[in-house]
């Protein structure tokens, strides 16, 4: 088909006079028409677009139905009316069988041609506006079909968030239960002691020596004291869990901040060696700095629990790549190898720890890991070659943005 606007015309006759006589008039009546004069140069011309043929039956190379065939598969919409001197019915069924639109008998009636020529292109126009409709109707049905793709891909994507935020509420959801079962274990241990103890005191005391009731009395103090570390902890954990933690960004002083911690330590005499190594000098890091010292307090307090009396710690710090490490080292028992993520689970310790009766909650490290993950940091642990001694290293970014952590749900509880 032509560019849009008008229908382009083609007459096919081998008769020059005829053809350029049609042609005339026909440009005259305000048609855009060309002239071939045989079969071969007509479809050559269609072939840069036509609308219409307006074809002789005889020609010397073609059958003007022929031309008409060919026509068709140029361009399917291809209008044509046949131009025939034979006056027998005949050809005109043959001419209307292969698509003609109309025939018209030569020599022809030149109205009688712009009548049907008039009829031709209001249904060659009629078809062009079909055309553009369905191809309009094609275009915004893929748009359609695109959106409806786009929507289906992000309602799946929805529904995959969707799902693994239900698998995370359940385990989260698991997670709390066994925090909860866990918690009223560890509560009920020390106060089926105190409650023993309370018992014999109360019923035997007449009977009891001073010394046994001095021993009673101490059960009942370590277990009390037991119990108020038990729910401090606790309390904290729950408190981190629902509100999160509270981030308030400012430089922080790493050696200063260590120097500061020990200092506090040293003033109830554990008899530690306590050394502060920064290799590069101060580190300073834009974070929290009662969140870094809690995990220094936290970590020192273990050191001191854990290792033998008089032994060193060794607070080292440094500082690359855009992070802080700081490391709290000891010479303490160590931790073997399978107990090393365990030990930051809720009331996960170590076995050793448990029969030599030290004490301890074990939510300690829990709750350092936590404020580690909201300064946005990670902690790990490692042993000396045979075992011995442990290195608590956390990493802190250089520097922090946020103002508050998200609660979590999750506590990784100890299982088994
Ligand atoms: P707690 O000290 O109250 O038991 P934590 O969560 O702080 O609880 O520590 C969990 C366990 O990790 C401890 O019970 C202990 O077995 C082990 N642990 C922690 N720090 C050290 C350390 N510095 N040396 C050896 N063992 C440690």
């Amino acid at each position: 088909m032509s560019d849009a606007g008008k229908l382009r015309i083609i007459i096919v006759d081998d008769d020059a006079s005829v053809g350029k006589t049609l042609l005339g008039i026909l440009k005259k009546a305000g048609y855009d028409v060309e002239w071939a004069p045989n079969g071969k140069e007509a479809l050559e011309k269609l072939k840069s677009g036509g609308d219409i043929l307006l074809v002789d039956v005889r020609l010397p190379d073609m059958n003007g139905l022929d031309i008409l065939r060919e026509g068709h598969k140029i361009n399917a919409d291809l209008g044509a009316i046949v131009m025939t001197g034979y006056s027998d019915t005949e050809t005109a069924v043959r001419a209307l069988n292969a698509g003609a639109f109309a025939y018209v008998q030569k020599p022809y009636n030149i109205d009688e041609v712009k009548a049907s020529l008039a009829r031709l292109a209001e249904r060659q126009n009629l078809l062009r506006q079909n055309r553009e409709l369905v191809r309009q109707l094609q275009d915004s049905n893929a748009v359609l079909e695109r959106k409806v793709a786009e929507r289906t891909k992000s309602l799946q994507t929805a529904n995959l968030d969707l799902a693994n935020t239900i698998e995370r509420l359940k385990e989260a959801d698991a997670a709390k239960s066994a925090f909860v079962s866990m918690v009223s274990h560890e509560l009920r241990t020390p106060l089926t002691v105190i409650e023993g103890f309370t018992e014999t005191l109360i019923d035997k005391l007449e009977s009891l020596k001073k010394e046994e009731i001095v021993q009673y009395l101490e059960i009942i103090h370590t277990d009390t004291l037991r119990l108020t570390r038990l729910i401090q902890n606790i309390l904290d954990l729950s408190q981190m869990q629902a509100k999160g933690i509270a981030i308030n960004p400012a430089p922080v002083r790493l050696k200063a901040l260590s120097e500061s911690v020990v200092r506090g330590l040293e003033v109830l005499n554990t008899g530690m060696k306590f050394e502060i190594v920064f290799d590069q000098g101060e580190v300073e890091i834009f974070s929290d700095k009662d969140c870094v010292e809690q995990v220094l307090v936290n970590l020192l307090s273990n050191a001191v629990k854990y290792s033998p009396k008089n032994s060193a710690i060794r607070i080292e710090g440094v500082s690359r790549d855009g992070i802080a490490q700081l490391s709290v080292i000891d010479q303490g028992p160590g931790i073997p190898e399978p107990e090393r993520e365990r030990i930051f689970q809720a009331f996960y310790r170590c076995p050793d720890v448990v029969n030599s009766k030290t004490p301890g909650t074990g939510l300690g490290l829990t709750i350092t890991r936590a404020i580690v993950e909201a300064l946005e940091g990670r902690i790990k642990v490692e042993s000396g070659p045979e075992g011995k001694g442990s290195s608590f290293q956390v990493t802190l970014p250089r520097r922090i943005e946020g103002e508050k952590s998200n609660g979590s749900n999750d506590i990784p509880v100890a299982k088994g």
